[in-house]
């Protein structure tokens, strides 16, 4: 069972993303744990305040350290927790990564807002920072449930077939190959002939092949990687 409790000032966002599909039965199999918490429950003041003006000036706000202190402290309590703080300064969000990330059995998430968080969030209370990308989002919320979503996948147990992970996209640093279903023409667009002959080893060659071609055109840097 890997275990993820999330800390965020919009606890609200998570339900619908979290509890639908595969990760719905992820938690029904108890294969996977989804904790949400309020920060604002650890604040300290009567008016729930989570940030203030940055030292040095500048736009905006910036969130303050003592409620994720607090909020890690109560939540993580005796257990071995990993502490992920999610940035677009951190570590890339890779399969690789996410792979690592889902052999842990216990995961807190951080999400930040406006301008960002008190460094001392990453340097002294995070094990980690992941950014999803080379983008800013407006929070850590959707970068958390990115986080969430394409690790539990991996958690032995909650994807029906193991088997749906073997071919994917990024495994041995290859794009999956092109998938096709019914019908065979569809509105004269048809399916390469490749697939419907039923002759397994051609099948599997013209898929090899074809991983190649996008890999090669959609991301030559894996393909530099794969060779
Ligand atoms: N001023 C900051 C961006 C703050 S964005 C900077 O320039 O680095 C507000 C919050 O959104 C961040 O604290 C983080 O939790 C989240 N966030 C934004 N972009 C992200 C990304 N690419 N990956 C992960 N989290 C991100």
């Amino acid at each position: 069972m890997l275990r993820f409790d999330i800390i965020t000032i919009f606890p609200a966002m998570f339900a619908q993303v979290l509890d639908e599909s595969i990760l719905k039965r992820g938690q029904e199999k108890k294969k996977i744990a989804i904790k949400v918490h309020d920060l604002r429950d650890f604040t300290l003041d009567k008016h729930r305040k989570v940030d203030d003006r940055p030292f040095g000036g500048g736009p905006g706000m910036v969130m303050m350290p003592q409620p994720f202190f607090a909020a890690v402290k109560k939540i993580k309590g005796r257990r071995k927790a990993k502490v992920i703080l999610t940035s677009p300064s951190g570590e890339p969000l890779t399969q690789k990564k996410a792979k690592q990330l889902a052999k842990l059995k216990d995961i807190i998430l951080l999400c930040g807002h406006y301008e960002g968080v008190d460094e001392r969030v990453q340097s002294k209370l995070a094990d980690e920072t992941i950014s999803i990308g080379d983008y800013v989002l407006t929070g850590g919320e959707l970068a958390a449930m990115v986080i969430v979503d394409c690790v539990a996948r991996l958690v032995p147990g909650v994807l029906g077939k193991a088997a749906s992970l073997k071919d994917e996209s990024f495994e041995g640093n290859l794009l999956e190959y092109p998938q096709y279903t019914r019908p065979a023409d569809f509105q004269g667009m048809k399916v390469p002939k490749e697939l419907l002959t039923g002759h397994h080893q051609d099948i599997e060659h013209w898929r090899q092949a074809q991983s190649m071609v996008r890999t090669k055109k959609s991301r030559p840097d894996l393909l530099r990687k794969a060779a």
